[in-house]
């Protein structure tokens, strides 16, 4: 299904997003090269964060609200913020009735090692959403609009609470800097993510006059733009260290009892079990998901080779039934829908 794909990152063709030229170059490693040439700035460094954190200390009960699934990155976030900076903060974890038992007791462990208080939101609101993605076969990342409503339930989390900083466990291939130093920064127009972005948006808007889910945000934007009236902003400190967070695995095994997933894609990172339904669909529809988009730019920045992401996003979902996940969101004719 796949034809070309860039020899230097692991993007596919996407007509007319991503374009794989006769050096075997995509369009997006083209336009990085470009901007690269002009950028003499060498990134955030941990000085600015730990500058900004400053501003968010000692405001209230709480200093961030951390998001924690339990995967490698965001339990490193917890960890960092609490050891590594000294806040205080107040784990979140979210709960579509799919997170791994594995993940689970991650985010259980590192928060009672950590001393830190959990809140955990157990919500199937959105099963009825995702039920009908996959039932009138809609091109929308199951991922997608997940993660834009677990935004929005981030930042109302943390407006009850009066906390006005998120930390996330983004890493810098998931560069999406929503922060009030660069505002405007965050973007859904990238070319990898602007055939995703708008199928998301076509969909919501079919929901606009729906009483259980005419609220739904369309675009992460939107969320943000929300947030802004609480004057609530995002970080992650995983953009602002030099190293890879793969090499933080370590010390969260020897410091938090931190365990990998049996499986998961891509290999070693995931935790909600649907993200195997989302993942078939995205490859299914586009020949790539948002984890080919963010090691493809951890691929850019240095941070991965090639061959590991190749190996991480192997399709191999081995004994994962997704015809048992879509029937758990209620889908009842899913068998075709799966069908590439
Ligand atoms: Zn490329």
């Amino acid at each position: 299904m796949v034809g070309k794909r860039c020899t230097r990152c692991v993007l596919p063709e996407f007509e007319p997003d991503i374009r794989v030229d006769a050096e075997g170059v995509c369009s997006v490693c083209r336009d990085q090269d470009a901007r690269a040439a002009l950028d003499r700035d060498a990134g955030p460094l941990e000085s600015d964060f730990v500058r900004l954190l400053e501003k968010y200390r000692g405001k209230g009960k709480y200093d961030c609200l951390v998001m924690c699934s339990g995967g490698k990155d965001s339990t490193a976030s917890l960890y960092f913020m609490k050891r590594r900076y000294r806040m205080n903060p107040l784990a979140f974890t979210f709960d579509l009735g799919f997170e791994t038992e594995e993940a689970l007791a991650n985010v259980s462990r590192a928060t009672e090692a950590l001393d830190v208080d959990l809140i955990t939101h157990k919500s199937r609101s959105m099963l009825g959403l995702f039920r009908r993605i996959l039932e009138t076969d809609k091109r929308v990342v199951i991922c997608h609009l997940c993660s834009i409503s677990y935004m929005r339930l981030t930042f109302e989390t943390a407006s009850r609470y009066g906390i006005r900083l998120v930390i996330a466990g983004w890493t810098k291939g998931q560069t999406a800097r929503m922060d009030d130093a660069t505002p405007g920064r965050y973007s859904s127009n990238a070319p990898e993510y602007v055939s995703m972005a708008r199928a998301t948006r076509e969909f919501v808007a079919t929901l606009r006059k729906d009483p259980e889910y005419g609220d739904v945000p369309a675009t992460m934007e939107e969320v943000v733009k929300r947030s802004r009236r609480s004057r609530c902003i995002v970080q992650s400190p995983h953009w602002y260290l030099p190293e890879a967070t793969e090499s933080h695995v370590e010390m969260l095994t020897r410091e938090l009892g931190w365990q990998a997933p049996k499986r998961s894609y891509p290999a070693g990172s995931t935790n909600c079990s649907l993200n195997f339904l989302s993942s078939a669909l995205s490859l299914k529809h586009y020949g790539f998901t948002h984890y080919h988009v963010e090691m493809s730019k951890l691929i850019r920045l240095g941070l991965m080779s090639r061959d590991e992401a190749l190996r991480r996003l192997e399709p191999d979902f081995g004994d994962v039934d997704l015809v048992d996940l879509a029937a758990q969101c209620g889908c009842s004719a899913p068998a075709e829908i799966l069908a590439s």
